[in-house]
Formats: structure tokens, sequence, C-alpha cells
């Protein structure tokens, strides 16, 4: 039985007081205590904060951010109605991480201090340089599944295990920090140190340096429609990330607003794949918030290869389909939509917003016309190519051999509009045009 000292400080001061080499900081205890019971961590004195006043608050700021104090338990964020409202994103990622029972008891603050799940650190028996500096690295050449793909190094090729982290990562949090020195900010991006050549030290703070608090920024509230996190994982619940990413996608259509404020002849959106549907929802807003002028340069939406219902026909992508909907209608644009068969990663010759189910009576858009490979491109190159699917996702993009209506580099470098281009074309003939979707409902505008 190893002896240690346990204390539970009432203020900040006394617990940055009772640190020295040796102590640990104690949250929910979900992770420390476990390796204590394991020996592979054996602080002499735990200093429990739980105690500390004012830790366990989340404040949503005037300015759009929030901070989140060290103590608050995960569940507690992520069911804060207010706080899952404005940063769904993180919300999602911390509701993927553990169980329901682990996240009502771990805190914010020792989620992002947790330690490496490799199976070896976990081992007091195995050689690990975490554990033991200068001891060698028993997981490589030995059993390294869901360890690191990138940013390791020849000492340690753990990852970081916190499902939390990666969503603060994408919207640029800032961690706020108190030690025996006192106060300071550390940019999330800095908090986790690659393993290099030191991989024992993990984080960025110093000897005695705790986690008071978590900021969002302000610009983070902005994701708030655009965010998402999507983790990897063995079974789809209770199990740690294989891979995991956050995404914080900035959609403001400034630059295009810009652009049609100018003097241009015209004013040409592209969106290729998965651009396609974003291209929709950015000139949908743009149009709606009246920042369309009708004296200003004419507005062409070439979208190419769209993959529009693998969101469209999702049950939850209700503002998408309001989006479809109301720019197949408007006069403000001309929308050209080109896809051929023998692209298997778009949904070629789908009419996106028929197939998606919301075509109004009043439709107009888009026209949806065929690259047709088989006579754009040479004989040699299509018996090149047929088998290459995702090479011709990017065709598109290319010279064609036998150019036909369509050709990228006359469309966006060519004298003509958009509309002035295909004006009179009809749709291609084999054009799909059945609302499939078992989900037409769209968000009110
Ligand atoms: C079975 C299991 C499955 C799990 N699955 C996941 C998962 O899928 N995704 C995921 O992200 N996590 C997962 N976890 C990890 C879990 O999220 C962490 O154990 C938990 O978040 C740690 O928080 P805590 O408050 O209990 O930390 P503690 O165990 O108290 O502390 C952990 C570390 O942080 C330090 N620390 C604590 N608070 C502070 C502070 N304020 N300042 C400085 N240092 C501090 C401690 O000294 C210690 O080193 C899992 C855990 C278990 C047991
Ligand atoms: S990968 Fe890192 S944590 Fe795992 S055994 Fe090697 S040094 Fe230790």
């Amino acid at each position: 039985m190893r002896q240690f000292d346990y204390i539970r400080p009432t203020s900040l001061a006394d617990a940055i007081a009772a640190w020295s080499p040796g102590a640990a900081y104690l949250g929910g205890g979900t992770n420390l205590v476990d390796l204590m019971k394991i020996g592979v961590q054996q602080p002499d004195r735990l200093i429990d904060l739980g105690r500390l006043p004012g830790l366990d608050r989340i404040e949503m700021r005037p300015d759009g951010g929030a901070r989140i104090g060290a103590l608050v338990r995960n569940a507690d964020l992520a069911h804060d109605p207010a706080f899952a409202a404005a940063f769904p994103v993180v919300a999602e990622a911390l509701l993927a991480g553990a169980s329901g029972q682990l996240r009502n008891m771990a805190t914010v603050g020792g989620n992002l201090m947790q330690r490496p799940r490799c199976a070896y650190f976990q081992d007091p028996h195995s050689a690990c340089n975490r554990r033991a500096p200068g001891a060698g690295c028993a997981a490589r050449g030995g059993e390294a599944s869901g360890l690191a793909v990138l940013g390791w190094s020849d000492s340690c090729i753990a990852t970081n295990p916190s499902d939390f982290g990666v969503a603060l990562a994408a919207l640029d949090a800032v961690v706020e920090v108190q030690g025996p020195d006192g106060g300071r900010e550390i940019p999330f991006a800095a908090f986790h140190r690659l393993p290099g050549d030191t991989p024992e030290i993990e984080t960025a703070l110093a000897p005695g340096e705790l986690i008071l608090a978590l900021c969002l920024p302000a610009g983070a509230a902005a994701f708030r429609d655009h965010a998402r996190y999507l983790k990897l994982r063995e079974r789809t619940s209770f199990a740690f990330a294989l891979v995991s990413a956050a995404a914080a996608l900035r959609m403001e259509g400034d630059r295009i607003a810009a652009a049609l404020a100018g003097e241009a002849d015209e004013v040409l959106v592209v969106g290729h794949s998965s651009g396609a549907h974003l291209a929709v929802s950015v000139l949908s807003a743009l149009i709606r918030a009246g920042r369309v002028p009708s004296d200003g340069p004419a507005l062409g939406l070439l979208t190419l290869g769209q993959v529009v219902p693998m969101l469209s026909f999702l049950p939850r992508a209700a503002r998408l389909r309001g989006d479809l909907r109301f720019l197949s209608t408007r006069d403000e644009l001309a929308w050209i939509d080109i896809s051929a068969p023998g692209d298997g990663c778009s949904f070629a010759l789908c009419d996106p917003v028929t197939v998606s189910g919301v075509a109004p009576e009043a439709k107009r858009w888009p026209l949806v016309i065929s690259a047709a490979f088989t006579q754009t491109l040479s004989p040699e190159r299509w018996k090149a190519l047929r088998w290459r699917f995702f090479r011709l996702h990017f065709q598109y993009l290319c010279a064609f051999d036998r150019p036909g209506d369509y050709d990228y580099f006359r469309v966006t470098a060519g004298p003509q509009t958009l509309a002035a281009r295909y004006d009179g074309r009809p749709a291609s003939k084999s054009r799909i045009e059945v609302a499939v979707s078992k989900y037409t409902s769209v968000q009110a505008a």
C-alpha cells in the first residue's frame, strides 16, 4: 500500500501553494485514480480541486464567446442548453466520449489533461518513455492499433485520447492557467505538445500550473450552423477514437458580395463535389439578405459533379432543402449543373432539387447538362479512365479532347456569361427528375 497525502484546499492560492514536485491535482479522478490503482502514477500528494470556488461555472459572454470553468463536468457542459445551442460541435465531441457515468464525474480540465491510452503506458512492466524517460517504447514494434499515424516520433507513438480537445482546437479556444508565477493564457493549439524527444512533457503547463478555465472566442459562435464532430471507433459507445475530426466552416459570402458590388460583367461561383451544396447555401443566404444587387454583375452558379443528395436526403437537412427550393426559382442567377455517368463519386445527372423532393412549381434551375465523357473524351482516354471513378470526378476541371457544350476553360475564362452561354440550351434528356428522398421538410427562410 502506498501512502499519499490528500488535501482539499478551498482557495486557489492554497491549492497552488500546496503543490510541490511529486504532487498531482485531482479533478473528477476518473483517469488519475485508475492510473494510481495500477501503479502507473504514484503521486505523493493529491490536491483535490473540487472545493475551489467559481471553477464550476459556464459563463456565456455578451460578445458571443464563452468561459468554461475547469471543474465543470463534461455532462453538465454538453447538456447546458445555451452552450450546446451556441457550440454544438463541442457538445457533440463531449457526448462522443466515455460513458454517461464517466461524463457525469469527469471535469473539463481533467479531460484535457488525461493521460495516453497506449496499452504499454498503462502496463508498468513495459518500457515506456512517457512513464520512464529513456526506457524505450514498447509500442514500436508492438500492438500499435489506435496509435498515431501523424505527429509521432521515434520516442513515442501515442495519441491524445480527448474528444473534447479536438473540437476546442477547431474553434481556436484559449486555456486560462494559474501557477506559482501567476496567471497566463495559452492558445489551445499550443497547449498539447507533440512527443518529440521528450514525450513525458505532454502539455505547455509549467510545474505547479493548473487549468482555471477554457475560453471560446467571440468568433467561435459564428460556426454554430456549420461545425461538426466526427469520431470513428471500434464500437459506437464507450470507446476511444481511432480517428476523429472537428470541422468548422466559415460561410459568410462576403467576398462574393464584394465582387457583386464591383464593376465585373459576371461573378461566377463554381462549386465542385461537396462545394456544390455549400455554394447553394451561400448564394441563397446572399439573395435572402438582399446582397445581390439588381444592377450589378450577372451572377452565375456552376455546380460540377454534385453530391447534394448525400446531405439533402438526411432527416435534419431542412435548411439545405429550403435553400435548394429557394434558389431553384430565382431570377438573380443562372445555375448550370454539370455531371456525367462514369463519375462514380457524384449523383450523376440527378437534378439536385427534384430528387430531393423540394421542386416548386416555379422551378427553373438548375439546368442539368451531361459532360458526356464517352463523346467528349477520345476513345483512348475514355478507355484509360473509365474505371478510374475518382479521377473522373475531377474531369470537369480538366481539358476534354473533344469539348462539347461544356468546357471548364471556356466557361470560366471565355467572354460569355454563364446565362448567355447556355441560353436556349435544353437540359440533357438523360437527366433524372424523380423525387426520391424520404425527407422533404424545409426550413422557413
Ligand atoms: C472507460 C473509459 C472510457 C473513456 N472514453 C473516453 C473517450 O471516448 N473520449 C474521451 O475524451 N475521454 C474518454 N475517457 C477519459 C475521460 O474523459 C477522462 O478520464 C476524464 O475526462 C478525466 O477527467 P477527470 O476530471 O476525471 O480527471 P482526473 O482523473 O481527475 O485527472 C486527469 C489528469 O488531469 C489532471 N488535472 C485534473 N484537473 C486539472 C486541472 N484543473 N488543471 C491541471 N491538471 C488537472 C490530473 O492531475 C490528472 O493528471 C474515458 C475514460 C474511461 C475510464
Ligand atoms: S507509444 Fe508512447 S506511451 Fe506508448 S509505450 Fe511508447 S512511449 Fe509509452
